[in-house]
């Protein structure tokens, strides 16, 4: 059996845990990603939705665009996943909402014609 990886909210109102496996990890450069979480780029890290479960808490719906949904903590505001009506079968999470994220390194970058021009990556 694969580890477990847990991570949350904030202020600890939301906690959730998946079992680690060999996911797609990207740093979006999207506007609405920039908006949503007011910071250059995110993080995200694509978890099969039968290998991810809240442990505590309930996440509040933001419908970001006609073709996705964004939850977030209601009482802090940490963004933590994304799910796209084409991708049902996973559930995007914001890699920097985990317990350990320096132990993911992002592989892919996308939406890099949205980039910011000052930000400075080793890609
Ligand atoms: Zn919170
Ligand atoms: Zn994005």
């Amino acid at each position: 059996m694969n580890k477990q990886l847990s991570g949350g909210c904030f202020c600890g109102s939301i906690r959730y845990t998946f079992e680690h496996g060999d996911y797609l990890t990207a740093n979006c450069h999207c506007t609405m990603c920039r908006r949503t979480s007011a910071a250059p780029f995110v993080s995200w890290i694509v978890v099969p939705n039968n290998h991810f479960r809240y442990t505590a808490g309930k996440p509040k719906l933001l419908k970001s665009s006609g073709h996705g949904s964004r939850y977030f903590c209601p009482d802090c505001g940490t963004p933590i996943a994304c799910i796209l009506d084409s991708h049902p079968d996973v559930i995007d999470i914001t890699l920097c909402s985990l317990d350990t994220p320096e132990t993911i390194i992002p592989e892919h970058e996308v939406y890099t014609e949205t980039r910011m021009p000052w930000l400075t990556t080793n890609k």
